[in-house]
């Protein structure tokens, strides 16, 4: 299959009110996707979470991204936090006698912050080493989740610090939290509801910095560690304790600023099925139909692999035309049909 992917993804005449007329003449010119990135592009395992070790990978992973700018993609981007978050909860807890401790959605606030900001310098410097000038803007982004989703009834997301039983006993009484025995680790650990994002509440404002500039569009970071959790609630948006998937989350976000490619950028090459054994097959275009049978087959575990698959199927069943789940370092090559997995409707 001839894989051009800037023809595919150029920017057709989209269903436009008479408000977005301007800006879909402008976008009819462009190529522009969703790109999110992994935990691993930002700290790989077993570093310490130094801004120099963070710096360091982010500086790796945005040469990459920059040279796609710089071959004529607009983008928005966005991130994970597993780590970051973790280390916000940790410096809470140590320090909730002295200062009040922060609840999960203002972490989550706090951690786009911190990641967006190391994501600006990394890609501003990489942008520049390409010749562009470009602006890169953060975005601190609300993702609207469904008060009644039954993730709320059954938290499966562990998060922060490991505790001894007792520790468990108490802080069940005393701060209401779910944990759960980490019994391979040995501790318990507090699990929190991970529900399905629903809507970005920020959607309009990163659609007009990504497709409203005259002649040149913004790069945008948006939804960072799978957005900050809100449920509308009398009339108003509060927020609660939850952490959304990045990926799911990326899906939301391409279809609600109707893109059309998708990109998943991992620390593997590609999806793979039997992933892990001797009879390990990589994907390398694949249809959603094919790709589905292989999900319900188990190929792709929950904690991993799986999410990004349930994004990719979500988001080309809501007119997304292409989805490529690949490393940063195979961005290019990938972006030219010749490495990662192509997913297409
Ligand atoms: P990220 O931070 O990018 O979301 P994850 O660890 O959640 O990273 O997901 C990527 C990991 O998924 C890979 O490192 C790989 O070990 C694992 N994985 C599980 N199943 C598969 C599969 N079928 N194909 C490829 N990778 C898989
Ligand atoms: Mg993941």
């Amino acid at each position: 299959m001839q894989l051009v992917a800037g023809s595919t993804v150029y920017r057709q005449g989209l269903n436009t009110t008479d408000k977005d007329a301007k800006v879909s003449r402008y976008r009819g010119q462009m190529k522009t996707a969703v790109v999110a990135i992994g935990g691993n592009a930002v700290l790989r395992a077993g570093e310490e979470a130094t801004i120099e070790n963070q710096m360091a990978n982010l500086r790796r992973t945005c040469s990459h991204l920059a040279r796609m700018i710089a071959n004529g993609y607009d983008m928005v981007l966005t991130h994970g936090n597993g780590p970051q978050v973790g280390n916000i909860l940790l410096q809470n807890e140590i320090c909730r006698q002295d200062v009040p401790a922060m609840p999960l959605d203002v972490c989550v606030g706090e951690s786009q912050g911190q990641l967006g900001y190391m994501i600006q310098q990394a890609l501003t410097e990489a942008l520049r080493n390409e010749g562009l000038n470009k602006v890169v803007t953060c975005v601190l982004t609300r993702v609207v989740v469904d008060p009644d989703d039954p993730a709320f009834r059954n938290p499966t997301k562990p998060i922060g610090l490991y505790y001894t039983e007792e520790e468990a006993v108490e802080l069940r009484q005393t701060r209401g939290w779910a944990l759960v025995e980490d019994i391979k680790r040995g501790g318990y650990r507090r699990v929190v509801p991970s529900p399905d994002p629903v809507s970005i509440v920020e959607r309009s404002a990163i659609r007009r910095l990504v497709f409203g500039g005259e002649s040149q569009a913004e790069v945008v970071i948006a939804a960072g560690g799978g957005g900050i959790p809100v449920v509308m609630k009398n009339g108003r948006y509060e927020g609660v304790e939850a952490v959304i998937d990045k990926d799911l989350a990326a899906c939301v976000l391409a279809c609600d600023i109707q893109e059309k490619l998708l990109i998943l950028l991992t620390d593997v090459d590609r999806v793979y099925l039997n992933y892990g054994t001797d009879q390990a097959t990589p994907l390398d275009h694949i249809k959603i139909e094919e790709l589905e049978r292989y999900k319900n087959e188990g190929h792709f575990p929950l904690g991993s692999m799986g999410p990004k698959v349930q994004a990719a199927l979500r988001f080309l069943r809501n007119g997304g035309e292409r989805v490529i789940i690949t490393s940063p370092e195979l961005l290019e090559t990938a972006l030219d049909g010749k490495s990662g997995t192509h997913i297409t409707p």
